[in-house]
């Protein structure tokens, strides 16, 4: 993967499992839209909800809060990144052919939607392999692109980025450069990051530097939770200065009648709080600026 020219060195690290340079590269301002393709009680940490063998008993909503999403991006005419769950491939084989019919890139979110930081190397590679196959079969598509569940990518399972390589995939977007989540020394931009099995791109969580730290805003309850204006606002300013933002959306977002699941009291806020903004939200996004599929602004895939 050449490097841009104007590429400039910009963080060093050492750490287990992942070398270790990270190299910034001049992409265009075009930004990336990605959805995480689940269904409405795939929540980590939500107790019995996690146990999958009981999953096939939920009611499945995922179909038509997806085909929201498709409407939206149909009159808009952008095309997205969808991190497909192995589980939904299986369990909704049609759908995940839908979307990669109106010229989606489909990727992985893991099979089971389990974290990274709750699975042995060994349990992580066999959910993903799990998750490759079940998209492959439902959609015929290789997959290039990961994104680990609940952005659960932490200094200490920066294996997980060789074993992802190791499976063919090129590109990662589930580092959040964060003090409470991920890393505060992750990377803010996209970047590209040596493993011992080769070079994966990497696409993090959009970030604004407030007050010394790095604030999320396009995507979950930061994007319910900011006035509207601003996120455009400051994701153009972004594009100005040649930087592209990554927005990210669920399906459940788009659902406000969805069964409720009991959560405790700031986990349920960051889950529910404001949903009926989200889609208002995004649908103002699309209409008001450039969205790629994410290998695409990443260069992976023309
Ligand atoms: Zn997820």
């Amino acid at each position: 993967m050449a490097a841009g020219a104007g590429e400039r060195e910009a963080e060093k690290r050492g750490g287990e499992g992942w070398d270790t340079v990270v190299r910034f590269t001049d992409l265009g301002p075009m930004n990336a839209l990605t959805v995480d393709l689940e269904d409405w009680y795939h929540v980590c940490g939500a107790g019995k909800l996690e146990d999958s063998a009981r999953w096939s008993e939920y009611e499945s909503r995922v179909v038509r809060n997806t085909e929201r999403i498709l409407s939206l991006l149909r009159r808009h005419r952008v095309r997205a990144t969808f991190f497909v769950l192995g589980y939904i491939a299986e369990r909704e084989p049609s759908l995940v052919r839908a979307v990669a019919a109106e010229g989606h890139e489909i990727a992985t979110h893991g099979h089971f939607h389990r974290r990274v930081f709750d699975m042995s190397p060994e349990e992580f590679r066999e959910d993903l392999e799990r998750s490759l196959g079940a998209i492959a079969a439902a959609s015929g598509n290789t997959v290039v692109g990961y994104r680990a569940p609940e952005w659960s990518l932490r200094p200490h399972t920066m294996w997980a980025l060789s074993i992802l390589r190791k499976s063919g995939i090129l590109y990662d977007s589930s580092m959040v450069p964060l003090t409470r989540m991920g890393d505060a020394s992750f990377p803010r931009m996209p970047c590209t990051i040596r493993t011992e099995d080769g070079d994966l791109r990497e696409f993090p969580l959009t970030t604004v530097r407030c007050f010394g730290e790095n604030l999320p805003f396009t995507g979950g309850l930061p994007l319910r939770v900011t006035p509207y204006f601003y996120i455009l606002s400051r994701i153009r300013r972004m594009n100005r200065k040649g930087e592209p933002a990554l927005v990210y959306i669920h399906p459940w977002e788009f659902d406000d009648e969805q069964p409720r699941i009991e959560l405790p009291r700031s986990r349920k806020f960051m889950h529910y709080f404001n949903l009926p903004s989200a889609p208002r939200k995004f649908a103002g996004l699309l209409a008001n600026l450039p969205f790629a599929p994410l290998c695409e602004v990443l260069g992976v895939r023309d």
